[in-house]
């Protein structure tokens, strides 16, 4: 079930020897993707303890919930992630997202696919839906790499992948540098949902590569409550603090 081979098909015929995104060691054997096995191992896959709600780190384990999901719930109903955005997995994201070194997505699918193996409350779904990137960031980028991401878990849980059906319609800021405040303000309305039955009733399990704040993926679950979602996780590959 979790054998990377196949994942990536025909794994060995794009790699070529190349250095470690993160540490820059030149890597000899490689599992056919740009990250060593050393800083492949340093990636925590337990984020602990973490807010029930969220799945963003609390500070001690008495705490179920952080302080936001306290004051003003989410619209969605539980988000997590694999790991912390942080190196290694954050050089890797960064070389995937900018560098495009697409081969990435072997190690990316992997620890989402690792992660729902041991999570059957995030299998239980009827859909699976990339956050979309707006027209103009997508045709700057050339992919939408939560896209990339959600296709290789739809092919593991055999669900469908929901494409086409929400879109961004308006081109936000980067959220880098903005206040809490400023970031709910320039994600209000960003999302449409094109074809508003098709989502009804529907337990649907958003994917991203990282969250942060949570504005994106709460703007876009408000989105979906609109139309009648009825359960709304969230998957990411890793959260900020
Ligand atoms: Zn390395
Ligand atoms: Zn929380």
């Amino acid at each position: 079930m979790l054998n990377r081979q196949g994942i990536g098909e025909g794994v060995l015929h794009f790699f070529f020897p190349q250095n470690c995104v993160n540490c820059k060691k030149y890597i000899t054997e490689s599992a056919g993707y740009p990250l060593c096995k050393d800083c492949e191992e340093m990636i925590r896959k337990e984020i602990s303890p973490y807010c029930l709600i969220c799945g963003r780190p609390v500070p001690s384990n008495r705490q179920t919930k952080c302080r936001r999901c306290r004051e003003k719930p989410f619209t969605f109903d539980c988000a997590r992630a694999v790991t912390l955005y942080e190196p290694p997995i954050k050089s890797a994201i960064h070389a995937f997202k900018y560098r495009k070194i697409l081969s990435l997505r072997i190690l990316f699918i992997h620890l989402l696919v690792e992660f729902l193996s041991s999570n059957p409350f995030f299998r239980d779904i009827d859909g699976i839906l990339p956050v979309p990137l707006h027209q103009s960031r997508l045709r700057e980028r050339e992919f939408n790499q939560a896209e990339i991401l959600a296709r290789g878990i739809s092919n593991f849980l055999q669900k469908p992948l929901i494409s086409n059906t929400v879109t961004r319609k308006k081109k936000t800021l980067p959220q880098v540098g903005l206040s809490m405040k400023e970031r709910r303000l320039n994600l209000q309305d960003a999302f449409r949902v094109e074809n508003e039955k098709s989502l009804a009733k529907k337990k649907i399990l958003i994917i991203d590569d990282v969250i942060t704040s949570r504005s994106t993926v709460e703007s876009l679950s408000t989105a979906l409550r609109r139309v009648g979602s009825q359960t709304i996780l969230v998957l990411a590959l890793a959260t900020g603090k």
